[in-house]
């Protein structure tokens, strides 16, 4: 009789351990954060943007470009879809919009004529496809995402690329179907004058997605008409897979934007992986760290968009500005261009 209450006692003592272990345990669950179910980052291009000298309506119109594109890619993911489909979603998208050099709206060459760069990189088994100097691609992601799927080469340029593409039922326009008229202009006004010093600066307008699935594949993309009256048969960065784009299961996804030939010197998207792997930087130091230090250093103007294997996002730039935007599952988007407005 005198050992009931005992018994009942070391039961309550029990029950009281069990609750506070649980509860402190649920605590410390909910104080890291949670992985997302998706994440996108896209951007626009990365370059000189004075809040002074941009019209109320054309930053609502690159705004809504930007937004477009996210919208886009963010269906895929939110269907379950794979994030090289959100990628391609998104990039197709700003291919099409003439304000972005991309696609539709890309800078011509010192020749006056267009030549488009793109790749793609999957995170999972790192496939990848690259294109460079193509002219009659519509959306030369999809070449670069073809050659990727075909599998026997990495990167196909010129005349071959094009003939790949066509074979795989890539659909091809008429170059003049890239024409538009402020390009045209600002090519004219280079040739006259002879600009040397124009000849440096990036175009702004490169286009690039990276994106994280509910699998938790990574993937990039990056597509251009590369520099403003760069020489004929000039490649940049953002075909170039480890320099302009790159995808890791096991780190990031990255796709960069800015001055090319820094980023294939450096080769930057490669290096933001390797650092997180070897050195075990988090996203965002090597990130910074790459663009705010080592590129400013040597005067490369730029910034890259990033996502983690965990959902992180870096989106660092060393100008005035970057077209970018992004959206986390289940939080609101965010879409913005200047480096004083509120981003990541
Ligand atoms: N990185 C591109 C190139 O050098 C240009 C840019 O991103 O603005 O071709």
């Amino acid at each position: 009789m005198l050992q009931h209450p005992n018994y009942l006692s070391k039961i309550f003592f029990f029950l009281v351990l069990f609750l506070s272990v649980s509860f402190s345990s649920c605590q410390m669950k909910s104080d890291k954060p949670q992985k997302p179910d998706y994440v996108l980052v896209i951007h626009g291009g990365a370059g000189a943007m004075e809040r002074s000298k941009m019209s109320t309506e054309s930053e609502a119109a690159y705004k809504e470009g930007l937004m477009t594109a996210l919208r886009a890619g963010e269906e895929v993911l939110k269907n379950g879809g794979s994030s090289t489909d959100a990628v391609i979603a998104s990039i197709t998208l700003m291919e099409d919009n003439p304000l972005f050099n991309a696609g539709k709206g890309a800078v011509y060459n010192e020749v006056g004529e267009i030549a488009h760069d793109a790749s793609i990189m999957e995170g999972k088994q790192g496939r990848a496809g690259a294109v460079g100097a193509v002219s009659i691609i519509r959306h030369p992601i999809l070449a670069a995402k073809a050659i990727m799927d075909d599998g026997r080469h990495v990167f196909l340029v010129g005349k071959g690329a094009e003939k790949f593409a066509i074979q795989s039922g890539v659909d091809t326009v008429n170059p003049s179907y890239f024409f538009t008229q402020n390009r045209w202009d600002n090519y004219e006004k280079t040739r006259q004058s002879h600009l040397e010093r124009e000849f440096t600066i990036p175009s702004k307008g490169t286009v690039g997605a990276v994106a994280l699935d509910r699998e938790g594949n990574l993937a990039a993309g990056t597509s251009t008409g590369g520099m403003h009256y760069k020489r004929e048969g000039r490649l940049g960065d953002s075909p170039v897979i480890g320099a302009g784009t790159w995808a890791d299961n096991n780190s990031c996804a990255v796709s960069a934007t800015g001055h090319g030939e820094f980023f294939i010197r450096n080769a930057v998207a490669h290096d933001l992986h390797a650092r997180m792997i070897y050195s075990g930087q988090s996203l965002q130091q090597a990130a910074n760290d790459l663009v705010m230090n080592k590129l400013k250093s040597l005067d490369a103007g730029g910034g890259l968009i990033a996502v983690d294997k965990n959902g992180s996002i870096a989106l660092p730039f060393n100008t005035s500005g970057m077209f970018r935007a992004y959206v986390i599952a289940g939080q609101e988007a965010s879409v913005s261009i200047y480096s004083d407005d509120e981003s990541k």
